[in-house]
Parts: structure tokens; sequence; C-alpha cells
């Protein structure tokens, strides 16, 4: 007989229902934020992407994606000369290097196609489990996983949503009990969305969140930035008192 689920588990796929449905009102334009025109391209984009800005990864994009137009050009061309390319993205050796390897198994392999499977993606050079979902849920519209970057590894922290801190694969295994299959690609986007306009890392914006009824942590972090303006203020006084005792001596 199966284990009868948690009541956790339950619980917060209960606030996943609710929490869903405002998000996709909020942000009903929320996708992909990786300019792309095949999977191909999504998945140099996704290598590129790695601790560097969407915004600078479509900068570079864009005259990278005019001169490489396939797996076999970008496969054979010089490694100094793609890492020219790539440079403003950072990492730039190890992604060139990365990006002409996958691109040359995707020839050897796939037949110079980009595969559909987690099981395909995962084994090519500088594709691990966070990239093959982005592909096979943007490209292929194929909800296999959630994509667990650094936004949504802290919303679903702030959200009681997981039991797991940092841990990617972790997190994604939480969220896959709980977020609608048909839902995974979004739910990806909708939380980056929310964490790059309201819940910032270092200044989340609670008091104007329209999360903030569903959102265990929400009430705390307002309390906390009410006892330090509080502290601040008596700090001032305590100061302006001292200054004033001093003039008056
Ligand atoms: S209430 Fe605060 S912590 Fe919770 S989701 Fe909103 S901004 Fe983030």
């Amino acid at each position: 007989m199966p284990r009868p689920e948690p009541k956790k588990v339950r619980d917060r796929r209960e606030r996943v229902s609710v929490i869903l449905p405002i998000l996709k009102q909020l942000y009903p334009d929320a996708t992909c934020s990786l300019d792309h025109a095949s999977p191909l391209e999504l998945l140099v984009a996704t290598i590129l992407s790695a601790q560097c800005t969407d915004e600078r990864v479509n900068i570079v994009t864009k005259t990278l994606f005019a001169k490489y137009r396939s797996a076999a050009d970008f496969a054979n061309v010089p490694q100094e000369e793609l890492e020219k390319d790539v440079q403003s993205t950072g990492f730039y050796r190890n992604k060139a290097k990365n990006i002409r390897l996958m691109a040359q198994a995707l020839l050897e392999q796939h037949g110079g196609e980009v595969p559909r499977t987690m099981d395909e993606l995962t084994p090519l050079a500088g594709v691990g489990r966070k990239t093959a979902n982005v592909v096979l849920g943007n490209a292929f519209g194929t909800n296999v996983g959630v994509t667990v970057d650094t936004h949504v590894t802290r919303l679903s922290n702030r959200l009681g949503l997981t039991d797991h801190e940092s841990d990617a694969v972790k997190i994604e295994q939480d969220l896959v009990k709980i977020v609608p299959q048909e839902d995974w690609a979004l739910w990806s986007h909708l939380l980056i969305y929310h964490g790059r306009r309201v819940c910032q890392a270092r200044t989340p914006l609670c008091e104007v969140c329209d999360l903030l009824p569903h959102c265990p942590t929400g009430p705390k972090l307002i309390a906390a930035k009410a006892a330090a303006e509080a502290g601040k203020a008596v700090a001032a006084a305590a100061k302006a008192a001292g200054r004033r005792k001093g003039k008056g001596a």
C-alpha cells in the first residue's frame, strides 16, 4: 500500500494552488528571458547565462547567433575565436570549450540536433539538470522538471515550499511534488519575475507584496525591519540627547 502523503506536502500544495493564480495574474507575459529562435540557440544561451545576467547574454547572442547558425558552426570554430565572441559573459574559456564540445557531441551522436530527453541532454558538456530543464521546458514544451536558479531557490525558501536552503536538486524534488506538472516551466518564470521585481534578495518589498498573506517569511521580515528602524530611532535620540547634554555642560 502506498504511504500516505505527509501533511506538510499537502499544505504546501494547497499554498501553491493559491499563489500560482496570483502570480499568473501579476505576470501574464512571464516567459524565458533568454532570446532564442531554436533549441540550439536556447542551449547555447543557457550555457552562457551561468554567472551572468540574461541581459548581458542577450546582447552577446544577438551577434553570436548571426555568426553561428548550426551545431557544425559552433563545433568547427577555433577555441580562441569563440572565446573572443563570448568573452563579456565571463568564464569565457570554459564556456567556449563547453559549447564547442557540446556542439561536437550533437554532430557525432544526435545528427546535429538538440536531443529532447533529460538523459541525452545532461551528458553534454556544460549541460546540467538546470540547463536541460530550461531547454526541455522552453524549447520543446516538455515539463520534465522545475528549473531552480537563484531566484527560485530564494523564493521557494521564503514561501516555505522546500526544506532545502540551497541544494537545487533537492529543492526541485520538493517543488515537483506540489506544483502542477503543466506549470513547471511557467512556475520558474513566475518566481524569477517576482524575485526580480518584488522579492529581491536584499530588500524584499514585503509590505506591497501580493503574496504576503500566503508567505510565512514576509511578516517576520516586516517585523525585523520595524525593529531595526525602531533601534535606529532610539540610537539617534540617545545621540541627540548626548549632544544636548554636552552643550549644556
Ligand atoms: S512577502 Fe516578502 S518574503 Fe514573502 S514573497 Fe513577498 S516579498 Fe518575498
